[in-house]
């Protein structure tokens, strides 16, 4: 993890130079991602999220703000955008055909296996192979800060997900704990077939750090962290 006052960055990631990526902390707005110089010549794609399983393939900026949770393309000068508070951001990156995705995993667009479907765009969009994608996983709120009622549970486990891998046990007998983290990584691995060695993630939780925001914590509505990934211009 290399840390410059703005944002987070994975080193994996940082070994491609046609690429830029950040997770955003605290104070690093939209407004000050576009006065950042190394993303100036980016045009930002921000997404109006739903906490969906709605990925959607660009190739160019599109005219009017989509609504969904996760965006793809392999065209060069698009900042893809999440914007999260304790949900988990998550970018996949296909060195070999250059093409990058940002989805916005809460619990919900997890269930909906957003993640399948953004690997399923990168491959009939792009040719994407499963072994050869990356991935990184951002900050989110961790499981052990992570509570949640039996009917996220039930939800879960009639997805198909093994209960025992993504929850805990509360001193609440109708609550648990869930690992959104874990979630996104046995789809990615179990369902996609991503190399376990080729997921990077920064292990930090958004409801332990004041350097992120937490909607849980702050409840504030209004604050989110900025996520981006993008494909620069050649030369
Ligand atoms: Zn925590």
């Amino acid at each position: 993890m290399i840390a410059s006052k703005q944002y987070l960055s994975i080193p994996e990631l940082m070994a491609w130079p046609w690429l830029v990526h950040g997770f955003g902390l605290a104070g690093f707005s939209l407004e000050e991602l576009k006065k950042a110089p190394e993303l100036s010549p980016f045009q930002p794609v921000v997404m109006k999220q739903l906490h969906s399983g709605r990925v959607f393939f660009l190739e160019a900026a599109p005219e009017e703000k989509l609504a969904g949770d996760g965006l793809v393309t392999a065209s060069a000068g698009l900042l893809l955008i999440v914007k999260t508070a304790d949900c988990l951001p998550v970018f996949l990156v296909d060195p070999e055909n250059r093409a990058v995705a940002a989805i916005h995993c809460g619990w919900r667009s997890t269930l909906e296996k957003i993640l399948v479907s953004a690997c399923g765009l990168l491959r009939t969009k792009c040719g994407s192979r499963p072994e050869n994608l990356r991935a990184a996983l951002g900050p989110c709120i961790e499981q052990k800060c992570y509570e949640v009622g039996p009917e996220v549970r039930e939800s879960f486990s009639a997805a198909g997900f093994e209960p025992a891998r993504i929850f805990a046990p509360t001193m609440n007998k109708n609550k648990f704990y869930l690992d959104l983290r874990e979630a996104n990584r046995l789809l990615l691995t179990a369902e996609i077939g991503l190399q376990p060695g080729n997921i990077y993630e920064l292990g930090l939780c958004t409801f332990c750090s004041n350097d992120l925001y937490s909607y849980r914590r702050d409840r504030q509505t209004e604050r989110r962290l900025v996520n981006f990934i993008g494909i620069k211009e050649p030369g």
